[in-house]
């Protein structure tokens, strides 16, 4: 069956670097516009600028706050106009804010749950209209072994990552009569900026779990994202697909 995503169009949220930036990547090689979208625009452009010509002119950089509601809707009402259909939705726009428990503060808490969980609730409340009129879509939610696991240290993280599982298998049973697919792809320790700076000794117990004994690499996680957006998906819906190197089994 056909992987190929021509005459399809995206949003990827977090698109400015990491796992978001490769995963802009993969759709894009596989034929598809993507709308890169995080609150750093100059540094998407960048990339897309180094990414060479034939995926380049088919990924547009966009300035967006996730955790702003407003944002969302306005930026989603401007993209279906824009773009007429918008088929595959990716939320992978995400942050840490590590610390125990007892010490956690309100607000601490408070941001990895927005971004991480709210954010994708807004976002797909907002694309799946559009979706629904053309009876067809695909939703790819980022969420992580550490929402299937836990960790300590974060109890803010693995909540809200736990949380999108729940969405996502709520939203698979919700939209799967009307043609959309919604999926979760759990990735263990991926090599980004979101894990460079944690302390070597803790890297060294994670990589100790790992079968594969490796970090992975964002663009092993965007293979997943960009299987679970083509045609080839058509009958998985409401999954948790992790990419872990054998890590959480
Ligand atoms: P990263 O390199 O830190 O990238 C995070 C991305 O999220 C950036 O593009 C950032 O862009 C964007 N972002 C953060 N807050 C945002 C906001 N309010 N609005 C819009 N964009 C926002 O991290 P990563 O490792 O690629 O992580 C991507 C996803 O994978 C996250 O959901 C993360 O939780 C998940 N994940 C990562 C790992 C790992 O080991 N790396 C493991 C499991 C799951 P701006 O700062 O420009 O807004």
């Amino acid at each position: 069956m056909s992987t190929s995503l021509a005459e399809q169009n995206a949003i990827v949220t977090g698109g400015s670097r990491g796992i978001g930036q490769a995963t802009c990547l993969a759709l894009a090689r596989q034929g598809a516009t993507v709308i890169a979208a995080a609150r750093n625009i100059e540094r998407t452009q960048t990339w897309v600028r180094a990414a060479g010509a034939d995926v380049a002119g088919r990924i547009l950089p966009v300035a967006l706050d996730v955790s702003r509601p407003e944002q969302v809707n306005n930026f989603v009402e401007e993209m279906a106009a824009k773009y007429e259909h918008l088929d595959i939705l990716v939320n992978n726009a995400g942050i840490t804010r590590d610390g125990l428990l007892m010490s956690m503060e309100d607000e601490q808490f408070e941001a990895v749950l927005t971004t991480n969980l709210r954010a994708a609730f807004w976002m797909t409340r907002a694309v799946s209209r559009h979706m629904l009129r053309a009876r067809h879509g695909r939703i790819i939610n980022i969420s992580s072994v550490s929402g299937l696991m836990g960790n300590p240290g974060q109890a803010n993280y693995c909540a809200a990552k736990a949380g999108v599982i729940g969405l996502t298998k709520s939203i698979a049973k919700e939209l799967a009569k009307r043609g959309i697919t919604c999926n979760a792809v759990a990735p263990g320790f991926i090599e980004t900026e979101m894990t460079r700076d944690l302390p070597e000794k803790l890297k060294e117990q994670a990589r100790s779990l790992i079968a594969m004994q490796r970090f992975g690499q964002p663009e092993e996680v965007a293979a997943m994202v960009a299987f679970l957006a083509s045609p080839a998906s058509s009958y998985i819906t409401g999954q948790v697909f992790v990419v872990d190197g054998g890590m959480y089994m």
